[in-house]
């Protein structure tokens, strides 16, 4: 087992060694069902052929077919396919979803493909992954550097390949190609709804805004930071792998929108200071850090010594590591962790799934009113699990999603049914 994935099944034992869960069945989450590796031939424009690899994990289907994204980024490995996948099988549990968790990738820079490059690596990925897919076993969806043109490409190559017209079979589809209104949105706007049902138990209640500073400012946290601003709060500062832009008074976000579709990078916003150095973001003094970019941003105390925020918000997966878990405890800084509150965007996925399998379409309003409620009663679960057992935030997360998935383990036999 890789050192990611025994890490991230840590934080799962310590929620299980503090709630009366039988111990057989969390051991039954401590290894993925299936992980299939393989290779992903790709012609290059210039004609030259690379071999890609590629991995696509089934970590547990107790609670449902298992879902997570594909992502293309040279840093994919087995370990993190599977550390991943096994967050999704938590993700879903804990947003009350009847989904297992899965995850897949390929490790390429999607930078430097292109577009027909990357048409062919997203249907080779396809071809090669096809035995372990299926609407009713394993549904993909985009992660890092894929999209709905991505699942176009993929739900195209799939039905060619089964023969039959199965839009279910990804999530995240354009919506003329059978997506779903407010998918794209979900995931930001998912992550403020955590962040306003979870103030109280940060310790920032009342109605004042608040100021955030964002790492990140692709699809979840430009969707998060518009959010945030319609409820009343100021944005002070927005970095992305080119720089950062802050103002204390506030950043104008569809004026750093604009000046980022058009120059490239948030520092082409005209106002504010910028700086080359993106990393200085979680130095930034502000009531709430938001992180919306990578995993391991924070990754031991040292970063922790950095950090001038009262609350973190995990928008990316595991972008807090588990060794920044108790220098954080002991600094007073909560957090709203990466299984709750990047959680909208899987639950909007499952209304799409919905959608493609029933062929009845959901309208924007009905979209927003699942997401709200879905995370607002996750919320409320883990509030209810913090108070009732004195749990930190992620521990009680990783409680409710371990009470699901134990109750549904032990309906198929425990040790007492067998005598033991
Ligand atoms: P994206 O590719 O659209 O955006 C990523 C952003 O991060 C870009 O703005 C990029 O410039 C920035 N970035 C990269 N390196 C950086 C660095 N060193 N410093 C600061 N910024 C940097 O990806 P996304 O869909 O917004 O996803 C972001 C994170 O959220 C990922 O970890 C993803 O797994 C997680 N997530 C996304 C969704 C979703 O629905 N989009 C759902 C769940 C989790």
């Amino acid at each position: 087992m890789g050192n990611m994935l025994s890490a991230a099944r840590a934080r799962m034992h310590r929620a299980a060694d503090k709630l009366d869960l039988a111990q057989e069945t969390v051991e039954r989450l401590d290894y993925p069902t299936e992980t299939l590796a393989f290779s992903i031939p790709l012609r290059r424009d210039d004609g030259s052929l690379e071999q890609l690899k590629g991995w696509r994990c089934r970590y547990d289907s107790t609670l449902g077919p298992t879902k997570g994204g594909i992502r293309f980024h040279p840093s994919v490995c087995e370990d993190e396919v599977q550390t991943l996948a096994f967050l999704m099988t938590m993700k879903c549990a804990l947003m009350g979803l009847p989904f297992g968790g899965g995850k897949g990738g390929v490790s390429v820079d999607a930078g430097d493909l292109s577009l027909m490059e990357k048409e062919r690596v997203a249907r080779g990925y396809v071809r090669s992954a096809a035995r372990i897919l299926s609407p009713d076993r394993d549904v993909p969806a985009p992660d890092v550097a894929t999209g709905t043109r991505e699942m176009a490409w993929m739900v195209d190559e799939y039905g060619a390949l089964t023969g039959g017209i199965e839009p279910h079979a990804f999530t995240g589809k354009p919506v003329a190609l059978g997506g779903i209104e407010g998918r794209t949105p979900a995931t930001g706007r998912g992550g403020l709804l955590a962040l306003e049902a979870m103030r109280e138990s940060l310790g920032l209640d009342g109605s004042d805004g608040l100021s955030i500073a964002l790492q990140g400012f692709g699809n979840a946290g430009t969707w998060f930071a518009r959010a945030a601003v319609d409820a009343g709060h100021r944005v002070v500062a927005i970095s992305d792998s080119s720089g950062m832009v802050s103002d204390a008074q506030g950043l104008d976000i569809d004026a750093v929108i604009e000046a980022k579709e058009k120059g490239g990078s948030v520092t082409d916003y005209d106002g504010g200071e910028t700086s080359d150095d993106g990393s200085a973001i979680v130095e930034v003094e502000c009531d709430v850090l938001v992180l919306a970019a990578l995993g391991g941003v924070i990754a031991d105390a040292d970063d922790v010594g950095k950090l001038s925020c009262k609350a973190i918000v995990e928008i990316a997966n595991r972008p807090i590591l588990s060794a920044a878990d108790e220098p954080l405890r002991e600094a007073g800084i909560d957090v709203v962790p990466d299984i709750l509150a990047n959680g909208g965007g899987v639950t909007i996925s499952h209304a799409e799934w919905v959608q493609g399998r029933t062929g009845l379409g959901w309208d924007a309003e009905e979209v927003d009113d699942y997401l709200q409620e879905k995370m607002e009663d996750a919320a409320e679960q883990v509030r209810d699990l913090m108070e009732d057992k004195g749990l930190d935030m992620r521990t009680a997360a990783y409680g409710v999603a371990l009470r699901r998935l134990c109750a549904a383990i032990s309906a198929t036999g425990t040790a007492e049914d067998f005598g033991g």
